[in-house]
């Protein structure tokens, strides 16, 4: 073993997911349930975020219910969100009514993402072929003979190395694992961003989730018992020109559109009380850069069998095998690669 490798303490997995999001969570448990050895690594030392993905659809309950998740979880606090109201200019309207759909919950159930997390956490960890790896940050991949043998992390104890037959990335939009593959991303564009902000709420206030819509404003009002968890639909790019005119303007246009009293917007006090959430729309590509570079990880973690750094320009499966001891890799990167015309080299 090298020096590095020897440094990093090594973990092996079948499956290795990197994000300990809704997505990575919920895949963990599935394959964990069905038996395969798998560890997710989260970055954070909790799930605690706030204003993210808090809407569990009626969709995703009949899921969870399929599951057998769902008697489980409907014990932890929540809201039920069973219409949708809206206000159109003076005009208030039925939007949306949930009592139809043919699912087990009429109703989408509203609840922060940090218990959301928690609850799908403590029910993978029932299987024995479950691992959660909390403040574990994936950095690199391992490259060795043209595929991904598993990932590079850093944690407060010291680097990691998690050797897996599979890697996936569900770290989010801005996927460390996509990059470090060299998975394209193509941008389809959307016209708003968002900004989150929370009111207080009062007894008098109406009972259901409400969308307020105005001359160019949209605003959401969700119902979380005690607040209005508010989404103020804002042109792209927008926010800075909305912080330029200053917050007593845009309290006093929330105001308004929401129809509530002025002072309610106080709670804002300076602009950390408002998150913008940047939309995009983007699907990944089917198709890798062109121009790959070699992986900090093959290199990091080979130093004593390199004889000379690869150059930049080749891909990484041909510059993990010139830092191997076996040379006999064939590039399957594809056109890009300027591997010299090797006959170990396809690319
Ligand atoms: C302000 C805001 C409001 C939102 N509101 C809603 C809403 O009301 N309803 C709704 O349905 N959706 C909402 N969303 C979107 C929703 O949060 C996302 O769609 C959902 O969280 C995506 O899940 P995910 O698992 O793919 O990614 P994420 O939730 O982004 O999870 C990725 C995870 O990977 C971890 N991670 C990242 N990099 C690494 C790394 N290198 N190593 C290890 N771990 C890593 C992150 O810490 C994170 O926990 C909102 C999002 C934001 C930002």
């Amino acid at each position: 073993m090298d020096q590095t490798a020897s440094a990093a303490a090594v973990l092996t997995a079948r499956c290795c997911i990197v994000g300990g999001g809704p997505a990575g969570m919920m895949l963990g448990f599935l394959l964990a349930r069905a038996g395969v050895d798998t560890v997710v690594l989260e970055k954070h030392g909790d799930f605690l975020r706030d204003f993210r993905g808090d809407t569990i659809h009626p969709s995703t309950l009949e899921v969870m219910h399929e599951l057998g998740l769902l008697d489980d979880f409907l014990e932890r606090p929540h809201n039920e969100m069973r219409q949708l109201e809206g206000q159109i200019g003076m005009e208030r309207l039925v939007i949306a009514d949930f009592s139809h759909l043919p699912t087990r919950c009429k109703f989408i159930a509203l609840m922060p993402q940090w218990d959301f997390l928690d609850f799908l956490a403590a029910q993978a960890r029932r299987y024995p072929s479950f691992r959660l790896e909390m403040e574990c940050e994936a950095s690199d991949l391992i490259v060795e003979d043209g595929r991904i043998a598993g990932i590079v992390a850093a944690t407060p104890r010291g680097a990691l190395q998690i050797r897996a037959d599979l890697v996936i990335g569900a770290d989010g939009r801005h996927s460390t694992i996509r990059q470090k593959a060299g998975l394209e991303i193509i941008d389809l564009g959307a016209p708003i961003d968002v900004l989150w902000m929370r009111i207080p709420k009062h007894a008098d206030d109406p009972p259901q989730t409400l969308g307020r819509i105005d001359t160019g404003r949209i605003l959401v009002m969700l119902d979380r018992g005690d607040y209005w968890q508010c989404a103020f639909v804002i042109r792209k790019g927008g926010f800075e020109e909305i912080r330029q005119r200053g917050l007593p303007a845009l309290r006093e246009e929330i105001a308004r559109l929401a129809a509530l009293d002025r002072a309610r917007l106080e709670e804002l006090r300076d602009w950390s009380d408002i998150k913008l959430l940047t939309v995009a729309v983007d699907r990944p590509s089917a198709t890798r850069r062109t121009r790959c570079r070699p992986s900090a990880a093959s290199a990091s973690t080979s130093p004593s069998r390199m004889r000379s750094p690869p150059p930049t320009s080749w891909c990484r499966g041909c510059a993990a095998a010139a830092t191997s001891v076996r040379r006999s890799t064939r590039c399957s990167a594809g056109a890009g690669c300027r591997r010299a015309s090797s006959s170990a080299c396809s690319c």
